[in-house]
């Protein structure tokens, strides 16, 4: 109950598609979603399969509460090894296809060996189908293969999950889209369907969602929505979405800028979120024209946004760019703005626009413009390069640019699609690459944020933002005492959250009891607050067996030079450099892991894993 009992095999090297029974006792310890879906990586692949070859595995997996009355659950997960970090991908995604794909009877899909050729995934309930995408949606982007897919079926209803040319050019951070601008974002999971072959899934689900205690799980849903309606929560995310962190970071000087050269921008005011308020004087209208919710969603915190009518961006260019798309969150905001050093908030909504439009993460996108243009201000890179255009931080012209030429691979696009790792080993300056495993930064700069720096060098997908959350105790104090264990606990309740089919935002509002509750009332078995907390330390743990597996050691868990050698020049952290150093031994010994970073036979055995 809450689950479905039915995973969906798809084998796309020998075409064929199989049911089987989804492994009751693995859903019992690992709940769904991000956690299922680990657990079925791990057992189908060897984790050394180089991540774009047949040999990896795709998975999109739903959690128990996907779909269901609960607010905020319409969220999937896809799970791989990923191409941008070669670890383990996890990359959780909104709107509304994860709920379609459970009314459509399936738990799990489990996407496995390439086609010989194009295909997309055709499921309607029960029936399924491989369908040539030849002369058809290959080529094209996410929307374009949206509104294709669509009238082929004739469901205004289908919806749709795909990658836009970005992934089938194998561009590393090429994200997987669904609903226009919904996306499981990093770690190059695009790039991994592109490698499939596999350019969308179109589904359709007709049947119902059963859960375990109808009336328990009714009465959970109405209180924990009470909590949520009405709170500060939901108040700051429906009317200002995750941008208000903006102002917040640049006070406290934690705002990457200028490829993490800077902690705090000087234009804040012209890319924060009263920028998007406010109402511009030569059309008389604000950047923001509205908010949106994923399915079931009672916070709506989605930005939709339009491009000012006369910007240069989209001057000349087709009219799906003048029309009200989703606009900027913190992180793409931060990235398509500070980072680059850019201050025009159109430029900025623009090239979110084109890593919605062609399946981009704008994190890395932006981190790898960023490191392009330092390299450029260094003479390495040169317009030879840059086919005439000044690449210099601070130039909209660039980033409006370099948006097209990645999503199409196209002339020096081709380069930026590689990541910010493997461009600035390409032109000999790997130092200057913000990542961890092979992932650029979000939006928190770890000299300031020193409980974020352990969570972006211990996060298993390289650095993240959404699988720790230390913000309050790094808001308060600077200093790196304590950090270890609020980042281990923090990691462990994110993975849960992860697994159980809802978003993390109402966290805010609810603990952990509140999801635990609504569990509770969905899945067989008795689910309380501690039992999920042991169930995302096991995750988490499952996840650094997987990368231990690949070939990971405590090697890969440290920052670039810049975070521990340089001093951050202004903020909270001024004259600080990030104290990893302090921080790992002790996070270490917490999650029972050797001096190493791998976890101990008796912390496996504590946690029931083989
Ligand atoms: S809070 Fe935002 S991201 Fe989360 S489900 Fe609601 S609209 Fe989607």
């Amino acid at each position: 109950m809450g689950w479905h009992g039915r995973v969906l095999n798809v084998n796309l090297t020998t075409r064929q598609c199989g049911e089987e029974a989804l492994n009751q006792q693995w859903a019992g310890d690992y709940l769904g979603q991000r956690g299922l879906g680990s657990k079925y990586l791990l057992e189908r692949m060897d984790p050394k399969a180089d991540a774009l070859s047949p040999e990896n595995v795709l998975i999109f997996a739903t959690g128990p509460l996907t779909g269901t009355a609960a607010s905020t659950s319409g969220r999937y997960s896809v799970i791989t090894k990923g191409a941008l970090t070669d670890a383990i991908a996890c990359s959780n995604s909104g709107g509304f296809f994860g709920a379609e794909l459970k009314f459509a009877g399936w738990d799990l899909i489990i996407v496995e060996g390439r086609a010989d050729h194009p295909v997309y995934l055709n499921i309607q309930n029960d029936k399924v189908e491989i369908l040539d995408a030849r002369d058809f949606i290959w080529g094209r982007s996410v929307w374009q293969t949206e509104d294709h897919l669509r009238a082929r079926h004739q469901d205004p209803l289908l919806r749709i999950a795909s990658i836009g040319v970005a992934g089938e050019k194998l561009a590393r951070y090429a994200c997987i889209v669904n609903d226009r601008d919904r996306a499981a974002g990093r770690s190059g999971v695009g790039a991994v369907m592109g490698s499939k072959n596999l350019k969308a899934i179109a589904v359709r689900g007709t049947k119902g969602i059963n859960v375990d205690d109808s009336q328990k799980f009714l009465k959970a849903v109405a209180e924990t929505r009470a909590k949520l309606d009405h709170s500060p929560t939901q108040k700051r995310l429906s009317r200002n979405g995750t941008m208000a962190m903006m102002d917040v970071t640049n006070a406290y000087g934690s705002l990457p800028t200028r490829n993490n050269k800077d902690v705090q921008f000087e234009d804040i005011a012209m890319v924060n979120v009263k920028a998007m308020h406010t109402v511009r004087k030569s059309d008389g209208k604000a950047n923001l024209i509205a908010n949106k919710a994923c399915f079931g969603c009672t916070i709506a915190c989605g930005r939709v946004s339009k491009i000012k009518a006369d910007h240069f961006s989209i001057d000349g260019k087709k009219d799906d760019y003048k029309k009200a798309i989703g606009g900027l969150e913190y992180e793409s905001g931060f990235a398509l703005a500070p980072l680059v050093g850019v201050n025009d908030i159109e430029a900025a909504t623009y090239a979110n626009m084109i890593c919605n439009e062609q399946g981009l993460d704008p994190i890395s996108f932006g981190g790898t413009v960023a490191a392009a243009m330092e390299l450029y201000e260094m003479g390495v890179i040169t317009k030879q390069q840059t086919g005439g255009i000044d690449f210099s931080f601070g130039n909209a012209k660039a980033l409006v640019a370099a948006a097209d030429w990645v999503g199409l691979g196209e002339g020096f696009g081709v380069d930026l699609g590689l990541g910010s790792k493997r461009l600035c080993e390409k032109y000999g300056h790997p130092e200057l690459a913000m990542v961890v495993k092979g992932q650029e930064f979000p939006g928190y700069d770890g000299r300031a944020m020193q409980g974020m720096a352990l969570a972006f060098a211990t996060s298993p997908r390289g650095a993240c933002h959404m699988k720790a959350s230390p913000y309050t105790d790094d808001f308060t104090h600077v200093r790196p005492d304590g950090k270890a264990e609020i980042v281990m606990t923090t990691q462990n309740k994110a993975a849960v959250v992860d697994a159980t089919g809802l978003c993390a935002f109402p966290g805010g509002s609810w603990d952990l009891a509140d999801y635990a509750k609504q569990v509770d009332g969905a899945c067989a078995g008795d689910w309380d607050a501690e039992r999920l907390m042991e169930t995302g330390e096991r995750i988490f743990n499952l996840e650094r067996v997987f990368n231990v597996r690949a070939g990971l050691t405590a090697k890969d868990d440290t920052l670039p030079d810049r975070i521990l050698k340089e001093a951050a020049k202004s903020g909270a952290g001024k004259g600080r450099v990030a104290e990893l150093d302090k921080m790992l031994p002790e996070y270490y010994q917490l999650r029972g892991w050797s001096e190493g970073g791998v976890p101990e036979q008796s912390t496996l055995d504590r946690l029931g894993m083989d």
